[in-house]
């Protein structure tokens, strides 16, 4: 039997996304789930499909350089942006073995009649590295869209608000790999027991504080095994997600024994952290457009032993609302968004977000603001949320919103930028109803 390498696997998931419709990640997950590799190389098909995929703007301008602008088909396109990946941002591939095995691939992947072109091109791109370096240093200064590989429309919207030093730090940010983060649950397991047991299986991890999180809450784990094979994850010791997330909750400032509304609350990680602010002693309604989405938020609280949590479909609140249901003390509209806050961590957003997508996403959110008017009570807490970063779905939207809901005050807002904040980016406005 043949055996598949780590670049077989690594070309045929980019192959794949080439096509369109999956994201990477699944198309990853796919793929590598019946592959038999071992952990490390799994780790470099990631490196390699993550990397191909954030940086593609830029090894396609390297590429055209290297081919006099030649068009490729998709395999060539595919098996060139890995060469080149692993040349100019991977120091640990020897040069020797990255043509070698890029010119193997090219025999495994229907270019066997062009295994001297694959040759020629990344034995130039290895030899003119310190060249192509150098000019790509430069792109990041005079295109950056290009030099840090974004789309033209994006970078030109941040240019428009961000000063040159905050925009370089967001696109490098968006670059890097991301952090993985878990926040205990106290309700579950105490602190120490949790960090105990990480030190058992072997993971590292690092505290982390932020002024809008209580100390030794929230850990970055430096290493983690897969979640389905963790004791401390199933047991509902921790639940895996960003600190930026966090900041939502905190300025909701549920209290025990109230009536709390999570409207877009799947998969759950706001309203399983709302159930610990309240120590799980209240009435809190999560619901979701998406049930299968929803489903997730009543395994998650299943998971953490969570009670003080429901689960409602959109039709189930609206009967709700229409028989009368009390109104909330608070209710949290955590809209779905453009994600720009959270580029790094989705690997091809970059690619699908389309510009006119803020504005279709601009009348959801105002209509999910709407609609969790008719359900506050009077003087109650309304939160709006976003991970995204444009203007447009975040402080202009709550302005538009006052102007049409004058028995609103808008009591705070506040907005963490990645690079200063050192999290995911996301925006929340706290609102009360005056009447
Ligand atoms: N609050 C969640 C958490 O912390 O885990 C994340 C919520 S996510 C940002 C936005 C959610 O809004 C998605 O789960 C999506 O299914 C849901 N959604 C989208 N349109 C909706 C609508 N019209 N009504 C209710 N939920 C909606």
């Amino acid at each position: 039997m043949l055996i598949e390498k780590p670049r077989q696997f690594a070309a045929r998931i980019l192959q794949r996304h080439l096509k369109g419709g999956e994201f990477v990640e699944d198309i990853f997950e796919d793929v590598i789930a019946g592959s038999g590799l071992k952990p490390v190389d799994r780790a470099l098909v990631q490196e390699i499909t993550y990397g191909c995929v954030r940086w593609q703007a830029t090894l396609d301008h390297i590429m055209d350089k290297l081919t006099n602008g030649r068009i490729q088909g998709p395999p060539m396109r595919v098996l060139l942006r890995m060469g080149i990946y692993q040349a100019m941002m991977l120091d640990r591939v020897p040069d020797h073995a990255l043509v070698n095995e890029s010119v193997n691939l090219a025999r495994t992947t229907g270019l066997e009649n062009h295994t001297g072109f694959v040759n020629a091109v990344l034995r130039t791109c290895v030899r003119d590295r310190d060249k192509l370096i150098k000019e790509w240093q430069d792109l990041k200064k005079t295109q950056p869209a290009t030099g840090w590989s974004h789309p033209k429309w994006l970078v030109q919207r941040w240019e428009k608000r961000m000063t040159k030093e905050e925009l370089v730090a967001l696109l490098e940010w968006n670059n890097r790999p991301p952090s993985v983060y878990a926040r205990l649950n106290p309700l579950r397991t105490l602190p120490e027991k949790t960090i105990e047991t990480w030190r058992a299986d072997g993971i590292g991890y690092d505290f982390k504080n932020y002024d809008w999180v209580p100390e030794n809450l929230v850990f970055e784990l430096k290493s983690l095994p897969p979640l389905a094979k963790l004791a401390s994850f199933q047991k509902g010791s921790f639940y895996i997600q960003d600190p930026s997330t966090l900041l939502a909750a905190k300025m909701l400032d549920p209290q025990p024994g109230e009536r709390i509304l999570d409207l877009c609350a799947a998969p759950g990680g706001k309203t399983t952290y709302i159930a610990q602010l309240i120590d799980d002693d209240g009435e809190i309604f999560a619901s979701d457009a998406d049930p299968e989405r929803l489903n997730l938020v009543a395994e998650n609280c299943k998971r953490m032993h969570i009670t003080s949590v429901s689960t409602y479909s959109v039709d189930e609140l609206e009967n709700y609302r229409r028989n009368g249901g009390e109104l909330f003390d608070r209710v949290l509209v955590d809209a779905p968004c453009s994600n720009t806050g959270v580029i790094r961590r989705r690997v091809d957003l970059r690619w699908r977000l389309k510009p006119e997508e803020i504005t279709r996403l601009r009348n959801v959110q105002l209509e999910l603001l709407q609609r969790a008017t008719s359900m506050l009570k009077s003087g109650g807490i309304l939160v709006y949320s976003t991970c995204s970063l444009e203007p447009e779905e975040n402080e202009q939207l709550i302005t538009a919103f006052l102007e049409d809901n004058p028995l609103f005050d808008r009591e705070s807002e506040r907005t963490l930028f990645p690079p200063r904040d050192q999290v995911d980016g996301a925006y929340v406005a706290r609102l009360r109803r005056k009447s």
